[in-house]
């Protein structure tokens, strides 16, 4: 990589490891790389900008993952009623539509179903977003669906997510069957825990069925405890909030109900989220935006969406897009439906760009800083975590790559070898086959060319997951990128 040195261009953008929003002392002023002098804009002072945007909160891409029916569409549904964020008239909508197509139970979940194939089907297929407010935080929130066939999307959802909240139905019966093999519990525990959450608040809902006993709670929180951890979640960083998300309790207020509050006194669940630590974004190092809608508008050129998951991009700017490593400029960004003339990492935007042919860009392109662009590659080293496989893995096996909004047809090209599982020392090069839980390096073969970072550089977009007929069977690192 070479990098150009100008009186006003600094070399190199500052390294300084990036301290969530609230270190206003240690705002480094982040100059913008690659203007030509005479054209220069105004700098921008990034994390202060973002401080000042945002009232001093900071911001949370949250998901929410469970079984299917755990109840995560009716409780978030509910929570944001409860904050104001769904009017009257509207929920009263959906409480006619949803009485009318005889399920009224799901009207707080239509809250976040958007599509009438959702509604009709009962299902939330697609990762809608939504915002909320708590004392200290903006969350944009990600309604991650359940069904089997839906973890494709789940996994867009979760590799953009800071934080989860993971339902399960408390129900006697219900909680065992979300956690049975087969069921999605612990699945999604480890998908999102292998695509960077470790932060988790876990809804124990459906309270109001067990009459908010104790010692159902304290069931739950030892079975999934266990399992937690084995996924690699610290204890410390998962926490227990009893919850109705039919009626409400426990979710915006502390409860005042005997039978919960003889027992618990701990936060409700939007304290337990706004307690949840602030992210660290990598603002300082080079734009990276995966592209997860294009679409055209009005006017010209046309907009794709996506979340900035590095640096900092500027109305005007030039970015390039890799693949088709082309260039466009940026004439106009979103945020939430208003007009900006700045985003950065942590930011979901929608950016109108021109200077380039809508045909070239596909869900899954990177846009990215000229200067120090990512490498679009076909094949790549990685480091995998097997996950509970039923078939070994050979030489030339079939996997769909899952990365960030992209799932691409692959091939394990070469097994390297296999890995001591925590000290990642080699113990056997050339291994025939793979099998369950086992930690190893090989080498993928994607058929088309992705872009893709290296896990030491950028573990935001250095990690991926793979599957194989409709299930997940490991997650990975890259190591190396080859041609
Ligand atoms: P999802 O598939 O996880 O999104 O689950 P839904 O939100 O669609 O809920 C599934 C069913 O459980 C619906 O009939 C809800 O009305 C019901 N439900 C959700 N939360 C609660 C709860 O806290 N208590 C009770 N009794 N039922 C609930």
């Amino acid at each position: 990589m070479t990098m150009k040195t100008s009186p006003d261009t600094p070399s190199k953008r500052p390294e300084t490891p990036s301290k969530g929003f609230g270190g206003s002392e240690e705002s480094p002023s982040v100059p913008t790389p690659g203007r030509t002098p005479g054209k220069a804009k105004q700098q921008l002072n990034v994390r202060a900008e973002l401080e000042k945007r945002q009232g001093g909160k900071s911001l949370l891409n949250l998901v929410v993952i469970g079984h299917v029916d755990a109840g995560k569409s009716t409780l978030m549904g509910h929570l944001l009623y409860l904050l104001g964020n769904v009017n009257k008239r509207t929920m009263h909508k959906y409480e006619q539509e949803s009485k009318k197509a005889g399920k009224a139970s799901f009207a707080y979940a239509w809250v976040l179903d958007e599509t009438g194939e959702e509604r009709n089907r009962g299902v939330t297929m697609d990762v809608g977003m939504t915002k909320f407010e708590t004392a200290s935080k903006v969350v944009t929130l990600m309604d991650a669906p359940g069904h089997k066939d839906f973890i494709p999307n789940m996994i867009t959802g979760a590799a953009q997510a800071d934080v989860a909240v993971l339902v399960v139905d408390a129900s006697r019966g219900e909680f065992e069957a979300g956690f049975e093999a087969g069921g999605q519990t612990r699945e999604h525990g480890l998908l999102v825990r292998s695509l960077g959450v470790t932060q988790l608040a876990v809804a124990v809902n459906k309270m109001d069925q067990v009459n908010w006993q104790q010692e159902r709670f304290k069931e739950i929180i030892s079975k999934l405890g266990h399992f937690l951890k084995q996924a690699g979640f610290k204890d410390s960083d998962v926490f227990y909030v009893p919850t109705s998300g039919l009626s409400g309790e426990n979710l915006t207020t502390k409860s005042s109900a005997l039978a919960l509050t003889s027992w618990y006194s701990g936060p409700c669940l939007l304290e337990q989220i706004d307690y949840f630590k602030p992210p660290q974004r990598s603002i300082e190092k080079p734009f990276r935006l995966c592209v997860s809608d294009v679409f055209k508008d009005q006017g010209s050129g046309f907009c794709v969406t996506g979340k900035i998951e590095a640096g900092y991009i500027q109305t005007g700017d030039r970015v390039l897009a890799m693949p088709p490593n082309e260039t466009c400029t940026v004439k106009g960004i979103t945020l939430h439906d208003e007009p900006l003339d700045w985003a950065a990492a942590g930011d979901h935007v929608s950016l109108t760009v021109t200077g380039m042919d809508i045909i070239k860009i596909n869900v899954g392109c990177v846009f990215c800083d000229i200067k120090e662009p990512i490498r679009a590659c076909s094949r790549f080293r990685a480091r995998v975590l097997l996950f509970n496989i039923e078939v070994p893995i050979t030489q030339g096996f079939p996997v769909v790559l899952h990365y960030q909004t992209i799932s691409e047809p692959a091939t394990i090209r070469k097994l390297v070898s296999v890995l001591h599982k925590s000290s990642g020392e080699v113990l056997k090069k050339k291994p025939k086959c793979l099998g369950k839980g086992m930690n190893a390096m090989v080498e993928i073969q994607t058929q088309r060319p992705v872009a893709l970072e290296l896990y030491k550089d950028f573990k935001e977009l250095g990690r991926f997951m793979l599957r194989y007929v409709g299930s997940t069977i490991a997650a990975g690192v890259v190591t190396e990128i080859k041609d």
